[in-house]
């Protein structure tokens, strides 16, 4: 039975609502949900078809999304934007060699992100592709009858922070609560049922051929939890680079030359119907007018798999250095998942499955679809709908701030499951002190100098109060696309400031293996290091505090203790020098042998406060 909700403040009855998953591609967009009776995942049709171009037309008065924005690319390309998806989150530096693909106005912002010029109007990637996912939205809402609101989109696996956000950016600005955002081949394998439901670890090859760009990743799916061993690819390789390579071959073979552009477009989307009437028929012709002529063009199988076997081989190369990053055999790989339309070819469904000989190919799930379904069946775990399935992201490094004496104190800890929220009470180490430095470090190791810093920020304005009297709260937030907000509150005023920082950024898979490898291997003089580090803060503190009591209580001292307190400060003073642990500690209890009778005299809480407790710098 449907669930009926009722706004109790209005008294109407609200439209159920759909949860989708949507796979936001370069080429081509897919949305997708679960059947409520058969609670399997499906595709919705779009505009008649089971995709929808990923490209818009900016007319005059308004802006065509879909099939019918790729009709102008040939009667008026400058107006017509397509592969988007390569525009996101990125700067024109970032772009390279991908913008020779794009035949619309790119503006060069610098060191910022890209916009998109149309005439005298600029617009952002976020912007363009949320005109894609309204558009989506509003089909799918008609199609079902429902509200969407709630939807998981999908992203390559070697997106980096930057894009992933601004993918999320554009969902929220088509009036979207995204749930999440996963990467492509997570989804895949989830359509698959891959790594559910079983406690045995599974390693898959995720091989995605779309349009214009290949991906490979190699996944190891273990309780739930999706680790990506290690992502390839070429941003510039996909079913297009097959259409272009049949195309030049009828070019060369009938002899046809100085084609105009409309006419360059015809021969190329000619290739295309080609290439996919040939992943079922053995052969292919049609009449087309050119050059004032009718000409039949042909094209079979044996020909067309000599055409585009250097784009296969192109892939194949790349599946086997992602492989040796996973630092894998292909005989190790135990599930194959083709994705992406271009895996229909049938060439190279046989060059994928002579590769990993070993390993299970599958490919029942149509590759268009598979991306979008698996993405609905996430968003139908993160509504709660399915209580069978456990679907974690863990944090792969450490996360915490430098505490005095340079060492790392950890308030999220790796392979946490996100989304988490850990907070920790800290204090300061020095009376009157107004401004805190809270720097924050992503890594294992004990001293905050062998980790990696992410950020930093200064809490300022704490009202000046003695050492170890405020209450300064830090707070750290891991959301599921694994931002990290961190946040600092001095309890006693109210005092705050927070920071938003992006600990996977510009960290490869490679480095973090080798930091946790380090953390390991230094296990034992990272303990070392710490145990000193934080006995020479005990010391230094326990320093600063005596100088303190003698300054406060002149009354209480005579001039043979002041002499005998200045000679073991001395003392403890050239032990931290020397760096020897166990020294400083024993004169760390002889000085608080020393002071301990007078410090009980006057009962100062500072002081013995001052004395224990952890402190920022
Ligand atoms: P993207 O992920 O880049 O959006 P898709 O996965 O939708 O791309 O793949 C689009 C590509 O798949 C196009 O190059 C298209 O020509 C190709 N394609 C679609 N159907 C077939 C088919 N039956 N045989 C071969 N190629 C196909
Ligand atoms: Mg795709």
């Amino acid at each position: 039975m449907a669930k009926i909700s009722i706004d109790i403040n209005s008294g109407t009855i609200q439209k159920d609502n759909a949860v989708i998953g949507i796979d936001l591609g370069t080429t081509n967009s897919l949305i997708a949900t679960i059947n409520p009776k058969t609670k399997k995942p499906f595709c919705l049709p779009i505009h008649g078809k089971n995709s929808m171009p990923s490209a818009l037309y900016f007319d005059a008065q308004k802006i065509e999304v879909g099939s019918m924005a790729l009709e102008k690319l040939v009667s008026d390309p400058k107006n017509t934007l397509y592969s988007i998806k390569r525009l996101m989150g990125r700067s024109f530096h970032d772009l390279g060699h991908e913008l020779n693909k794009l035949n619309y106005k790119i503006v060069d912002n610098h060191d910022q992100l890209v916009q998109v010029r149309i005439d005298d109007q600029f617009y952002s990637p976020i912007e363009l592709s949320s005109y894609i996912l309204k558009e989506l939205k509003k089909v799918g809402q008609k199609e079902l009858q429902k509200d969407i609101q709630k939807v998981v989109i999908t992203v390559p696996a070697y997106f980096n922070d930057s894009q992933r956000q601004a993918t999320r950016d554009a969902g929220k600005l088509a009036g979207l609560d995204v749930l999440r955002i996963i990467n492509e081949p997570t989804a895949a394998s989830l359509a698959y049922g891959i790594g559910i439901n079983t406690d045995q670890p599974k390693t898959v090859a995720i091989y995605d051929l779309g349009g214009g760009t290949f991906d490979i990743s190699i996944l190891k799916i273990q309780q739930g939890i999706f680790e990506v061993l290690s992502t390839n690819g070429d941003t510039a390789l996909g079913g297009d680079d097959i259409d272009q390579a049949i195309k030049n071959y009828w070019i060369s073979f009938y002899d046809l030359k100085l084609l105009s552009r409309s006419k360059n477009q015809l021969l190329r989307l000619t290739a295309e119907e080609a290439k996919i009437q040939l992943s079922k028929d053995k052969s292919f012709h049609k009449k087309i007018a050119i050059q004032n002529q009718h000409i039949t063009l042909e094209l079979d199988r044996d020909r067309m798999n000599t055409i585009l076997s250097p784009i296969i081989e192109k892939s194949i190369a790349i599946c086997k250095n992602a492989l040796s990053d996973a630092n894998l055999s292909t005989d190790e790989i135990e599930e194959v998942i083709l994705v992406g339309g271009s895996t229909r070819t049938l060439a190279v469904k046989q060059a994928v499955q002579k590769l990993f000989s070993s390993a299970n190919v599958n490919d029942d799930i149509n590759p268009d679809e598979v991306v979008a379904l698996g993405a609905a069946i996430e968003a139908d775990i993160l509504a709660g709908n399915r209580t069978d399935m456990l679907l974690l992201d863990v944090t792969p490094l450490s996360l915490g701030i430098e505490t005095i004496g340079g060492l790392m104190d950890v308030l999220i800890p790796r392979n946490s499951k996100i989304p988490i929220q850990l907070k920790k009470e800290y204090t300061t180490s020095i009376d009157g002190q107004v401004n805190l430095a809270v720097n924050v470090y992503q890594g294992e190791r004990e001293m905050i100098k062998d980790n990696r810093k992410i950020g930093e920020f200064i809490l300022k304005g704490i009202p000046a109060m003695p050492a170890g009297i405020p209450k300064i709260e830090m707070s750290f937030m891991l959301n599921a696309d694994g931002i990290l907000q961190v946040s600092a509150k001095e309890l006693r005023s109210g005092v705050k400031q927070e920071i938003t920082l992006k600990p996977q950024y510009g960290i490869s898979d490679e480095q973090i293996k080798t930091m946790l490898q380090d953390s390991i291997k230094f296990a034992q003089s990272d303990m070392d290091e710490r145990s000193l580090a934080e006995t020479i803060t005990e010391a230094n503190q326990l320093i600063y505090a005596t100088h303190k009591f003698m300054r406060d209580n002149p009354q209480l001292l005579l001039e043979k203790h002041i002499q005998t307190m200045s000679g073991l400060i001395r003392k403890l003073e050239d032990s931290i020098h020397k760096k020897d642990r166990l020294t400083i500690n024993n004169r760390i209890e002889e000085l608080n042998e020393f002071t301990k009778p007078f410090a009980e005299q006057v009962m100062d809480h500072q002081i013995s406060k001052a004395l224990r407790g952890k402190n920022i710098t």
